[in-house]
């Protein structure tokens, strides 16, 4: 979600602080005791190796919502963002846009700036073959000349040897803010993907509220696992739901641990609060950003 929501959420919860104890906010000599973050393992930084020739198909979370993946050697990201985000960072990311030596696509989920990261993209753009994204923001690509394709949902397309399709979204939080757009938001314009490579399939599913499309689909090998708790995004509950109709799917946790935010929900997951209600815990996979994750099928 974008930095506009947080600050309507933390200026909200600021006047609320002031109106209900205006001698403790003017007292300067107060010590604000900081309120507890799970914060990512810290990062193990990778290079060139990592985009090379490869047997199998390897993860490596990148911090946020973002994932490299190389499978067989067609390398991809979902969601980079690896510089110029505009709220304080937790975590190191492990490489640096320019360092980035080819990908053959991009995957963007939705605009907003923790996965769809202008200075990022464009940082890549010369070794990026191809922008994949939904048709509201292959627009937004094309007016920063990005080679972007954009796609509705349901839509399936090919990326060397990955079959990508694009899967539903609910994220249309814009509309709920007067005043934060003026454009009116389509539940098309966020999307998640599907990505089957040769070594099993894995879900991105992009931010979005819980619809009864993500608990029916066929079980995926792994999900990038989005499980804060926010009212625009799975809420907890709803992320156990996902997690617990494909129980023995790997999780890979996601939009957590990376931005200095103990007030703002989205950014606040805790992995700790998912072994007591996931079904298989030992397939909870909390990664440090950078560590190489080998896809393997599970057995059906
Ligand atoms: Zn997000």
């Amino acid at each position: 979600m974008k930095r506009l929501f947080f600050i309507a959420t933390i200026l909200s919860a600021l006047f609320a602080t002031i109106n209900s104890d205006a001698q403790t906010v003017s007292d300067s000599t107060k010590t604000v005791q900081k309120k507890y973050q799970a914060k990512a393992p810290p990062t193990q930084s990778f290079g060139k190796k990592a985009f090379g020739k490869s047997k199998k198909t390897t993860l490596r979370w990148l911090g946020m919502a973002g994932f490299l993946i190389n499978s067989r050697g067609t390398t991809f990201m979902v969601d980079p963002l690896l510089e110029g985000f505009d709220m304080p960072l937790l975590i190191d990311f492990p490489i640096l846009a320019k360092d980035v030596p080819h990908l053959d696509a991009v995957f963007v989920t939705h605009a907003d700036n923790d996965h769809f990261s202008v200075p990022t993209n464009v940082a890549m753009s010369k070794v990026t073959d191809v922008y994949h994204s939904t048709v509201y923001v292959d627009s937004l690509m094309k007016n920063l000349n990005l080679k972007s394709v954009g796609h509705d949902i349901g839509e399936t397309f090919k990326v060397k040897n990955i079959s990508v399709k694009l899967t539903p979204a609910d994220h249309a939080y814009q509309n709920a803010y007067p005043g934060m757009s003026t454009r009116w938001f389509k539940n098309e314009d966020a999307c998640g993907f599907w990505f089957d490579t040769p070594d099993g399939t894995i879900w991105a599913t992009g931010d979005s509220r819980l619809i009864p499309e993500h608990l029916t689909m066929t079980a995926p090998d792994a999900i990038l696992f989005d499980f804060s708790d926010s009212e625009w995004h799975f809420t907890f509950e709803g992320a156990v739901k996902i997690a617990n109709a494909y129980p023995n799917t790997l999780l890979l946790l996601c939009h957590w641990g990376s931005v200095d935010s103990p007030d703002f929900s989205p950014f606040n997951g805790d992995p700790k609060k998912l072994y007591d209600v996931v079904v298989n815990p030992e397939r909870i996979k909390v990664l440090a950003p950078g560590e190489p994750f080998v896809l393997k099928r599970f057995k059906k």
